[in-house]
């Protein structure tokens, strides 16, 4: 019979077992950086805290957070806890707002990415006779490189053909049978408009059954949508360059996000004040990685709102469930006064029949205040049907049902807003 899990030891792990494990690790991994790195060093001898004060999990507390502001600060190296030639991979994030966050790896560490990204993909139903399409962007930029070492791990064929050239893209599913999509959630939708474009039924003319997602926030309705145009099952990756790159998470067939908690240990703060949330509360995610080598981030605030759970899911794992991501702390908006994530507004954009995946928030200055309105495409029939009014109508409505908050919506007619083949750009300034 096939396994069910990939590592079942540790997937399925008590939870009392899990901490045991996570306290010998953190214990190991604090010494460790403050013994083999001089900012960290200096950090927890200033917080006044030395390797023999982590007696229990609840001492993580008294070690200070980590920040992007620090990754800057000792760029590119000054974070690496080993011999420089130790390192043997190197990728940064995109830097568009600063100097980019380096993650450095050693060879052990690359064996732990391959390791949980097998975990994950393998969670996601991903097996040795499928075909991955690998379009995530080949370069600096963790996804693509992470993808193919934990598919290559499970014995799964990776075309590696990195984004763009979506004619291509298209031709090469059809041709080499491609069975799981590996790229962002909004190039996905891309890929089926050009197919349609091109005469092809995604539903009928494509071998594809998995979509293996990330890079993106999008929420659960925006999953439905890709579904039902590619028929085929939708699962959520969820990772960061300063902790390994994707492979932080593993979705199983309940879509839910199981932390990979033996080597990250997850926490969920108060954004504000920095105590710690319980269980179940909404906050900001925190990460210490338990078991990296070059570069181990202790207390990196990732700036993402979820939530965490210690609950049994039906899928037999026992690793600890974080919600999906709502969104970047910095993605926030306040508007008339309401907290608002994109992501919400998505969500109710989704639940409404006629409109495409394609939209953009659309943030105005008006004096002090900042207006925000919806610029969305209808599909191909809707917009000959006419009456948009109606349709702008009845989004308004959804919205309002959700946030509570009356926010404008354009119908904008069919392949007018820009795609994009990485990232989608869902908030513009105007
Ligand atoms: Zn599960």
């Amino acid at each position: 019979m096939e396994r069910k899990f990939w590592d079942e030891k540790i997937e399925t792990m008590p939870v009392e077992e899990l901490k045991k494990l996570q306290l010998k690790r953190l214990k190991h991994i604090v010494r460790y950086v403050y013994e083999n790195n001089r900012f960290y060093h200096e950090k927890l001898k200033n917080a006044n805290v030395k390797p023999d004060d982590i007696k229990t999990l609840g001492d993580i507390e008294k070690i200070p957070f980590l920040t992007k502001q620090d990754l800057r600060e000792y760029y590119p190296f000054g974070l690496v806890c080993t011999q420089l030639d130790e390192i043997v991979e190197v990728h940064a994030s995109s830097g568009t707002t600063g100097k980019p966050v380096v993650g450095p790896y050693t060879r052990n560490d690359l064996e732990v990415w391959a390791e949980v990204m097998a975990r994950s993909l393998w969670a996601n139903g991903l097996r040795k006779n499928d075909i991955m399409q690998n379009s995530y962007g080949y370069g600096l930029f963790t996804g693509a490189h992470g993808f193919e070492k934990g598919a290559q791990k499970i014995g799964a064929m990776v075309i590696t053909i990195s984004s763009g050239n979506t004619k291509r893209q298209i031709d090469m599913m059809k041709d080499f049978g491609t069975t799981a999509l590996a790229c962002t959630p909004s190039y996905s939708l891309y890929i089926a408009e050009v197919a349609k474009e091109n005469g092809l039924d995604p539903l009928e003319d494509f071998n594809l059954r998995l979509g293996l997602f990330g890079a993106e926030a999008w929420s659960d309705e925006m999953r439905e949508t890709i579904e039902k145009t590619w028929g085929i099952v939708a699962h959520e990756h969820y990772g960061l360059t300063e902790i390994i790159g994707p492979g932080v998470v593993s979705e199983c067939s309940e879509k839910k996000l199981h932390i990979n908690a033996d080597h990250f240990l997850p926490e969920i703060i108060d954004p504000k004040t920095g105590e710690q949330l319980e269980p179940g509360e909404e906050g900001e995610l925190v990460f210490t990685t338990l078991t990296k080598e070059a570069f181990p981030a202790i207390r990196f605030r990732t700036r993402d709102i979820a939530a965490y759970y210690e609950e049994p899911c039906d899928c037999g794992r026992t690793l600890p469930i974080q919600s999906r991501i709502k969104g970047r702390s910095d993605d926030m908006m306040k508007v008339k006064g309401v907290i608002v994530f994109p992501s919400q507004i998505e969500a109710a954009l989704m639940k409404v029949e006629g409109v495409s995946g394609y939209y953009q928030l659309v943030k105005e200055k008006k004096g002090p205040m900042v207006a925000l309105s919806v610029e969305i495409e209808s599909t191909e029939e809707r917009y000959k049907e006419g009456n948009l009014n109606e349709l702008e109508k009845k989004i308004e409505e959804e919205i309002y049902s959700i946030l509570n908050l009356h926010i404008p919506v354009k119908i904008l007619p069919p392949r007018t807003l820009p795609r994009s083949t990485g990232k989608a750009k869902r908030v513009i300034e105007r």
